[in-house]
């Protein structure tokens, strides 16, 4: 039977809520992986671990060794809305972490059963949190640092279950995931396994290692270096010969102030640069890296944060097109062979 509309108007409990906004944070295991990568590297972790089983479906198990939680703090890491990264509106138009909603956890522990295993530099031992209603926290054993462990995900929300697609496919976005973040931080060390078997591993390296390993061979011998300054603009990375191009747009990777995004305006630009020595039915492979005044972008358009804004676009579409484009010319005038007949 249809849900009667005529219900007086009430509060929804706080449980309900966050599986309601875990639709938007959780679309999928990779939103998971996503959101703890996230938070182990505003944690200041220069090693992490991500451990999936089932596609992530079952488990996805994150240790880090950055700075860890306290154990007073570690209910407060699971309540909606609680973050130690903004304070203030103030703080927020300029944050510099990747986190700041202070709903992930929450939103994951909603649908799923989440441990958290924490300890600080200062403490004897690790603590423990199960469940994020419970609230008890137990000793436990651990190295310095973090590890969320979230198994059986929407185990009760079965219409949300549904959604999900093959092992494979879900393993799959779970490591394009990996491989985003890894890229856009090769000073960090990344370790993936998949059902017990280590899949990749990238040690500690520069931007021109961290790629190659990425993005494969043909794209390490076939590539530009870009770092330009224009005021309070950075663009930095590394661009494609149109002989590294591609028949999908797979192979486009770009950062801002280090978080991974899709944004219209930002491909066009790029594409825009390549248009003299690509055919239009190639894409470039590219990853680049805006940096830029936090102020001078908003990032808080979208729960997963994967579109920004940009306050001046004009601006910034400009300073991208004419920094690749720059690039590429400076081989066609020297290298005839890479334009298209
Ligand atoms: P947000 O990242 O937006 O603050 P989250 O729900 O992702 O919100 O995390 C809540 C809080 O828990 C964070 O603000 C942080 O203080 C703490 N936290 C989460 N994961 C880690 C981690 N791996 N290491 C240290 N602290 C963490
Ligand atoms: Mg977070």
């Amino acid at each position: 039977a249809p849900i009667s509309a005529h219900r007086p108007i009430q509060a929804l409990p706080d449980q309900l809520i966050s599986q309601i906004a875990a639709g938007e944070v959780v679309e999928r295991p990779s939103a998971v992986v996503k959101e703890l990568l996230e938070n182990a590297l505003d944690a200041g972790a220069t090693q992490v671990t991500v451990r999936l089983e089932e596609g992530g479906v079952k488990r996805i198990a994150i240790t880090d060794n950055g700075r860890g939680i306290a154990p007073d703090q570690l209910p407060l890491a699971l309540a909606r809305h609680a973050t130690s990264k903004i304070a203030s509106l103030t703080d927020l138009e300029n944050v510099a972490t990747l986190g700041f909603r202070g709903e992930a956890l929450a939103s994951i522990a909603a649908v799923a059963a989440v441990s958290v295993t924490s300890r600080t530099a200062d403490a004897p031992h690790a603590w423990e949190i199960v469940g994020s209603h419970l609230g008890a926290v137990a000793p436990a054993s651990g190295a310095h640092g973090t590890t969320i462990d979230v198994q059986d995900l929407y185990f009760n929300t079965p219409a949300r279950r549904k959604f999900l697609k093959s092992e494979q496919t879900e393993y799959g976005h779970c490591a394009e995931v990996v491989r985003r973040i890894a890229l856009a931080r090769p000073d960090v060390a990344f370790s993936l396994s998949h059902n017990g078997r280590t899949i990749d591993h990238w040690n500690v390296s520069e931007m021109a290692r961290r790629s190659a390993h990425i993005l494969g061979n043909d794209f390490a011998e076939a590539r530009l270096a870009i770092d330009e300054n224009a005021g309070p603009l950075r663009v930095h990375g590394y661009a494609g010969l149109p002989t590294a191009s591609k028949a999908r747009a797979d192979g486009q990777f770009f950062y801002v102030n280090g978080r991974y995004v899709r944004d219209k305006l930002l491909v066009h630009a790029v594409r825009a640069a390549y248009q003299d020595v690509l055919h239009g039915d190639r894409f470039p492979s590219y990853v680049l890296a805006l940096d830029l005044d936090p102020a001078l972008v908003d990032v808080n358009v979208h729960p997963s944060k994967i579109e920004v804004r940009f306050r001046d676009s004009r601006a910034v579409h400009q300073f991208v097109f004419h920094a690749v484009q720059r690039a590429l010319a400076k081989t066609s005038a020297t290298d005839h062979g890479n334009a298209p007949a």
